[in-house]
């Protein structure tokens, strides 16, 4: 999709195999009767100026980005909001006065989620176990350290970039070594898994749940498998669980409210159809 030919928007990444963003977003395009569609664009990096600049100009209502543009696509923007600025990480670009903007909604996409399936959940005051230190894991520390949780502990195989996140917030985010995680894992309220183990093609994630408290919700933010070997373990030991495609449809939500003014509603219908293209593709 080109955005100086339509008033299109789309998925900005490069070498993107397969994305359910079009399918949520010509859902709610069809179901609110906006005049737009939302389609794929792959394009190499040189083409990044020109392509941003025709959303400025007015061309297209804006768009998502993914791999590997979420923080290249930053010094193209005139303004970014406070939480892609606290994670250094953009999903969603809009225009507002003219200028471009860049926001991200992965971390509300997961407290949506959670707060959306688990109401009762205190997340004031609760603590969070993070296994993984890439870019969801960032965006999702901020989003719970927003809403409250007072302690957000994070694992990583790599314990230095654990460690960077920590920097940010040395009172409320502690570093765990992937050894010692066990013993952390009796402490919390909610456990996530934001490391891409697990997922259709990557090895399993072998983390036993044991020594976590009974109602401590786990969470995959993984969805293909939709039902992950994590997610399995946590039900045969009767933990609250959250998967991932909940987060990957919430954060869908705000991206839609900014480009078109409509907040869009995710439904069991349109669960359903994702869950079914899952189930066709993996
Ligand atoms: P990322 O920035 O590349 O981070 C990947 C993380 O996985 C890192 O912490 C990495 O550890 C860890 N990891 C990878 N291979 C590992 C291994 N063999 N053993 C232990 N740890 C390993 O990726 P991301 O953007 O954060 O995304 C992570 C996952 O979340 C992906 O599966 C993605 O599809 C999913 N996701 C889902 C949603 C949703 O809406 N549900 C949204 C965003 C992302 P090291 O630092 O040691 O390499």
């Amino acid at each position: 999709m080109n955005p100086t030919t339509t008033n299109g928007v789309c998925i900005l990444g490069h070498g993107i195999t397969y994305s359910r963003s079009p399918m949520i977003h010509n859902y709610w395009i069809k179901k609110y009767g906006v005049d737009s569609r939302y389609g794929i664009c792959d394009m190499p990096a040189e083409d990044l100026p020109d392509f941003l600049d025709a959303i400025r100009q007015g061309k297209s209502a804006g768009c998502n980005v993914t791999t590997p543009y979420k923080q290249a696509v930053i010094p193209f923007l005139d303004a970014i909001d406070d939480t892609a600025s606290a994670i250094g990480s953009v999903n969603t670009i809009y225009r507002r006065d003219g200028q471009l903007r860049g926001t991200s909604t992965d971390g509300a996409g997961y407290v949506g989620h959670l707060k959306n399936i688990h109401p009762d959940l205190q997340l004031k005051g609760a603590e969070v176990l993070i296994l993984g230190a890439g870019g969801a894991a960032r965006a999702i520390a901020d989003a719970l350290l927003q809403s409250g949780c007072s302690v957000i502990y994070i694992a990583n195989r790599t314990l230095q970039k654990a460690r960077e996140i920590a920097a940010f917030q040395p009172d409320t985010i502690k570093p765990v070594a992937w050894d010692d995680v066990q013993s952390t894992a009796g402490l919390v309220d909610v456990l996530v898994n934001t490391t891409s183990l697990g997922m259709v093609g990557r090895q399993p994630l072998v983390f036993p749940l044991d020594g976590t408290r009974p109602g401590c919700v786990v969470s995959d933010i993984v969805y293909a498998p939709l039902e992950t070997e994590l997610l399995a373990q946590a039900r045969r030991l009767g933990r609250p669980v959250l998967d991932g495609l909940g987060m990957l449809l919430h954060q869908a939500v705000p991206g839609f409210q900014l480009w078109f003014g409509i907040e869009p509603q995710v439904t069991g219908e349109l669960r359903a159809l994702i869950e079914q293209d899952l189930k066709s593709h993996g």
